[in-house]
């Protein structure tokens, strides 16, 4: 077993120790009779830093616990003279360190706010690079109830009640009303004590006072397979998150030049107004479609029975090629549409009215293999992109000729 030194202290950061023992594969790492470095676990991602002897400084750049109880310091690269015996000096990354106390001792007021309003209990936690999270064994959670368990979590960190560590027996505990007793069966339990607010066994890293938390901000509520999920940020994160948001929001702002706070209502203005310029750019293509349609047929003799269109067009796309097409062999009962686009996307429509002999898909397969392009149909209407807008003529006319043959 590892002496394990933020057992005690989570604010020592510096701490001497000696090599037990060493580890090349898979990834170069030690074991030491005692450290300070904290080991992923109980929903705490590890601390990083350094390990330095007389002769080198070596990276640590991950901690775990083993099966058997010792944290193992896994290293950037192998030492050079490391052996067992040999004394080193760690050093934690208190940046790190003090964010990841400020996250977990953070969960701990936030979960307890979640039992005292509402009788929810904390099912899991998870403490990620950017934000955290809790479980709640909840089968609603309103946006009330979120907002009043923050503020009831920062009045207890403004309060900068006392947060202290006590070592207990199981019987003892079993006295003291715990929020959370841990399942492994070991006779002494580390307890943290939030004054007069919280007692949970737990083996990670907390603050002194609630006051270093800083503060505590939620964000997203969703519902999850075991209840409700809480992101959650504090300290230091809560401030860059915040300040994250006010920056997207004030950019989003300017586009609309508005207020921020007025966001939201302008948006919603802008997005009925596109749902409103979308329906009248459809009537108006349709009306379009319609005119365009009787012009081109007015122009268009009727040859062996039926009247054959074939017309390209530039900055059309297919859903209006496929709309003339339709207006084309509907206003008049004998007419196959041969359309082409060059752009935005070079495509092909080729169409005839109801009761017509020809199969537009197969004419359409055709001139789409004489020019690499894809596409089919039915019977009476087909499609197919080209890729290139050069070969378009080339296909129409092809297409007509097959039809006049
Ligand atoms: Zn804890």
């Amino acid at each position: 077993m590892t002496e394990r030194l933020y057992y005690h202290d989570s604010f020592l950061y510096d701490f001497e120790a000696q090599i037990r023992e060493m580890q090349d594969h898979p990834k170069p790492a030690i074991f030491l009779d005692r450290t300070a470095f904290y080991p992923t676990s109980g929903g705490q991602i590890s601390d990083t830093g350094v390990i330095s002897t007389d002769n080198e400084k070596l990276r640590v750049t991950e901690v775990a616990e083993t099966e058997d109880g010792r944290v193992i310091h896994y290293l950037e690269a192998p030492g050079k003279a490391l052996q067992p015996g040999t004394k080193i000096r760690g050093q934690i990354d208190r940046t790190r360190r003090r964010d990841h106390m400020q996250q977990h001792t953070g969960q701990h007021v936030l979960s307890a706010a979640f039992v005292k309003l509402f009788d929810l209990h904390t099912v899991s936690f998870h403490m990620g690079d950017d934000y955290s999270s809790i479980d709640l064994d909840a089968t609603a959670l309103t946006k009330e109830q979120v907002e009043e368990a923050e503020r009831l979590a920062n009045e207890i960190i403004l309060e900068n009640r006392p947060v202290e560590i006590r070592f207990v027996t199981r019987d003892e505990a079993a006295t003291l009303g715990l929020r959370k007793i841990p399942g492994a069966d070991r006779d002494e339990l580390r307890i943290i004590d939030i004054r007069d607010f919280d007692l949970s066994a737990c083996g990670g890293t907390h603050v002194n006072q609630t006051g270093q938390i800083g503060c505590i901000l939620l964000r997203k509520a969703e519902k999850v397979r075991q209840g409700w999920r809480v992101e959650f940020v504090a300290g230091q994160r809560a401030v860059v998150t915040a300040r994250r948001d006010y920056i997207s929001l004030t950019e989003t702002a300017a586009l609309f030049s508005a207020h921020i706070y007025d966001v939201p209502v302008q948006a919603r203005k802008s997005l009925d107004e596109i749902r409103g310029l979308r329906k009248q750019r459809e009537q108006s293509l349709e009306e379009l479609a319609e005119a365009q349609a009787a012009a081109i047929l007015s122009g268009v003799q009727e040859e062996n029975r039926r009247k054959l269109v074939v017309r390209t067009f530039a900055d059309r796309d297919m859903n209006f090629l496929k709309l003339l097409a339709q207006k084309l062999t509907r206003i008049v009962p004998n007419v196959i549409a041969l359309l082409g686009t060059t752009s935005p996307q070079p495509s092909l429509v080729f169409a005839q009215s109801v009761g017509q002999s020809a199969d537009m898909g197969k004419l359409m397969k055709e001139a789409l293999v004489k020019v690499g392009g894809r596409g089919g149909g039915s019977k009476d209407m087909a499609q197919g992109g080209v890729p290139d807008a050069q070969s378009i003529s080339a296909a129409l006319e092809s297409a007509a000729s097959q039809i006049n043959g």
